[in-house]
């Protein structure tokens, strides 16, 4: 066993190996230190917004790392309920508890199916559920939805990025009923397909999942949802999923609302227009909600860099929230574009704004055709840039 510190918490785990998986007796990644960060600043933000004592659930909770975080980083929980299957984990949380010198009023363990746990009868609702499987939510989620109280939180995350983001298609469909698409935003139409299912999954009993946050980082989709109930929420939910058409060839793009406006051939080049989907076509980011993060990561010496050169990336990204974005190596080699510009550059140019899922990736407003015709007048600058560095060089002496 060793000791860390993360955030204000110290915890025991078993020696971290090179290779973090879940064969370890009791789970710890400390890769996931952005995943918790958001969670425990997602759970401030609900304290504000409530301003009452918070009933909080750890359901796949192994070390007890976020609950314990919960706890001794945000000011207003009433109570952690930490749980999980794996007898090993409940002895190391138990321990992770009095190791941070919790007061035992404060924290109820539990080992039992997370299913079982989340379905019991308690009394009341969750305000807030730290959902983080190995693999996919989606066994969890019903209960989840139907665990938590209305107006509260749910922090997601997945890490089955791989079908979602289109390298096992099969498995994304049996799994999520959804076409992926393995294009250069693979990874957004993988989080919208998520955000699909959880809202389909809540929807049949009247819950509507509202989604919040969506964030993209190594191996894993991390998600926020608010909770609230009533079948005119839920409708307009679901009046927001819808398709995503694609071309491989010209790398236009057009969201679909209703199946009779798929079309077989892409507008612009004639290829194969490709379907994604369904799939959630509203928005990523709540405003207020993505602003509370970034400026209380700000705010916290205990948030690690990482987290706060995030949540600056993607503030900024929330400001235009399109569906899809671009790539400017995928642009530059299309068009055959002679020097790829700077990032911050492009952005002006297409008039838009970076995105936190690919380095060189923008999202802009502009339509397919216009960001064409800007790429064209693009290419003519970077031509005449070239011939001026050119003119300045004088030829090197062979001799
Ligand atoms: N939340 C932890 C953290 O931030 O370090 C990591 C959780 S780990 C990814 C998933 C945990 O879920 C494991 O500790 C595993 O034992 C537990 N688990 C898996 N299936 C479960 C189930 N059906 N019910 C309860 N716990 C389960």
């Amino acid at each position: 066993m060793e000791t860390v510190v993360e955030g204000k918490a110290r915890l025991l785990v078993p020696e971290i190996p090179k290779t973090v998986s879940s064969d370890m007796p009791v789970f710890y990644n400390p890769k996931m230190r952005v995943n918790r960060d958001l969670a425990v600043l997602g759970l401030q933000y609900l304290c504000r917004k409530l301003g009452e004592p918070l009933k909080v659930a750890d359901p796949l909770s192994a070390s007890g790392v976020r609950a314990i975080r919960f706890l001794l980083e945000t000011d207003c929980v009433e109570k952690v309920y930490a749980n999980d299957i794996n007898p090993t984990a409940v002895e190391i949380m138990k321990k992770n508890f009095e190791l941070n010198r919790i007061p035992p009023e404060k924290y109820e363990v539990y080992q039992m199916d997370a299913n079982f746990f989340l379905r019991r009868e308690w009394g009341f609702g969750f305000h807030y559920v730290d959902l983080d499987p190995f693999g996919t939510p989606v066994p969890f989620i019903e209960s989840v939805a139907l665990s938590m109280k209305r107006g509260g939180i749910l922090s997601l995350t997945a890490t089955d990025t791989a079908p979602l983001a289109g390298t096992y298609p099969k498995t994304c469909m049996r799994r999520y009923m959804a076409r992926p698409l393995r294009n250069e935003f693979k990874h957004e139409v993988g989080i919208r397909i998520l955000i699909k299912k959880v809202i389909e999954l809540a929807a049949q009993y009247d819950i509507a999942m509202i989604p919040l946050f969506a964030y993209s980082h190594l191996h894993y989709f991390k998600l926020f949802f608010t909770k609230e109930r009533g079948v005119k929420r839920v409708d307009e939910l679901i009046e927001q999923i819808g398709y995503l058409q694609y071309c491989f060839e010209c790398m236009n793009r057009k969201e679909v609302r209703e199946l009779y406006e798929i079309k077989e051939r892409c507008p612009h080049c004639g290829s194969k227009f490709r379907v994604a989907g369904p799939l959630w076509l509203g928005k990523l980011w709540d405003e207020e909600f993505t602003a509370f993060l970034h400026e209380e990561a700000h705010r916290r010496e205990e948030i690690a860099k990482e987290t706060r050169r995030i949540l600056s990336l993607i503030k900024e990204e929330s400001t235009l929230q399109t569906v899809g974005f671009y790539v400017l190596s995928k642009l530059a080699e299309k068009l055959k574009l002679p020097h790829q510009p700077p990032i911050r550059v492009a952005v002006k140019f297409y008039e838009g704004v970076r995105t936190h899922f690919v380095g060189d990736g923008f999202r802009t407003a502009l339509p397919f055709e216009e960001v064409l015709k800007r790429t064209e007048e693009l290419k003519k600058e970077v031509e005449r840039y070239l011939a001026s560095r050119r003119e300045e060089t004088p030829p090197q002496d062979s001799a």
